[in-house]
């Protein structure tokens, strides 16, 4: 039998769903408070969280991430997901990237602290309260209003076989073609603090993997909207792994993207206009020029040339840029993931 799950005041029974917010510290006139969604399934099984809008202007796993919880029956699940479609809620009300009521970053504020700022402690509620629940985690990203990229996964490698498997599996439970810091060499000691949601997963021992979906907040150019592709990525992604895990009905599927080997950053030497000459995910060569800035004349300054094979993995949006200023970023491409821990 499943047991009842308190977060906060929030109370969900086996087969039950329910939601509010918790209240996670004080800013001046007003209480930080936290969205969250509780989905209890009617039969035991693994405990999924999924924290989006960390960085509160990547919206299509924020929306997504609303969905889920609109679409998952808790009645038919066996095991429990448990959201927090907004973590970032200033950030989200002021629509910046980060955090606008302190200079700290929400980004690298895990574990938290209980008697810190705003963020430590909207993180040190996530660590307490809403991790020891849960035997999966998602660390919800997209590319922000000045960037863009393929959609994909971010991973981490502890070095014990047993969580980098299951980290591996839930990576490739997303149809992507790349995914980050899945080798060998990618396996680091973790910090002690002042570190990502998904390092305090990892230390924790709780799988966690970190999707990147839709560029520029994920609003289309053409339309104006959110972009649907983006976001119904995001939710397919959780729905074979939660089909994976046996939480929901329905054959789960394993992808087999590529591992990502190594990430080259191209920022600008000089001043002027940036011209990317390949878009996002376009396999690139060694020496192939990717990108140009020009002066504000249209004479050529530089050029900017893969460092390997690869492919165009960023794409900053803002054409003016600034002596210093991120232009682009590459992938350069390694074996199948499978293949990596068998
Ligand atoms: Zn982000």
């Amino acid at each position: 039998m499943s047991e009842t799950i308190k977060i906060g005041d929030i109370v969900a029974k086996p087969g039950e769903k329910a939601q509010g917010y918790v209240k996670v510290a004080e800013a001046a006139g007003f209480d930080i408070e936290l969205p969250v969604v509780i989905l209890n399934g009617a039969e035991p099984g693994p405990t999924v969280a999924i924290i989006a809008g960390i960085h509160p202007v990547e919206y299509p796993p924020m929306e997504g991430t609303i969905r889920l919880a609109n679409e998952l029956d808790p009645k038919k699940m066996r095991g429990t997901v448990i959201t927090v479609p907004i973590f970032n809620m200033p950030g989200f009300q002021a629509r910046v990237p980060g955090a606008p009521l302190e200079r700290t970053q929400l980004t690298m504020a895990f574990p938290g602290d209980p008697e810190g700022g705003m963020n430590d402690r909207a993180a040190h509620f996530i660590t307490t309260e809403i991790l020891p629940k849960a035997d999966y985690a998602v660390e919800t990203h997209g590319c922000n209003f000045q960037e863009t990229c393929p959609n994909h996964i971010i991973m981490i490698r502890t070095g014990d076989e047993k969580y980098d498997k299951a980290n591996i599996m839930f990576a490739r439970s997303f149809e992507t073609e790349y995914v980050r810091r899945a080798m060998d060499k990618h396996v680091k000691p973790l910090p002690e603090k002042g570190h990502s949601l998904m390092t305090q997963c990892a230390k924790m021992g709780i799988p966690c993997i970190l999707p990147e979906a839709g560029s520029a907040g994920g609003i289309s150019s053409i339309t104006g909207q959110l972009n649907e592709e983006d976001i119904v990525w995001f939710m397919d992604g959780m729905k074979n792994f939660l089909r994976n895990l046996g939480i929901i009905d329905g054959e789960g599927v394993l992808y087999d993207p590529y591992a990502v080997t190594e990430v080259y950053h191209f920022r600008s030497k000089s001043a002027g206009w940036f011209y990317p000459l390949a878009p996002n995910g376009a396999k690139v060569k060694k020496d192939q020029v990717i990108g140009e800035v020009k002066d504000t004349f249209g004479a050529l300054l530089e050029q900017v040339k893969a460092p390997s094979d690869g492919i165009i993995s960023l794409i900053w949006t803002r054409p003016a840029v600034n002596q210093g200023s991120i232009l682009l970023q590459t992938f350069e491409l390694g074996p199948k993931v499978s293949s990596i821990i068998s």
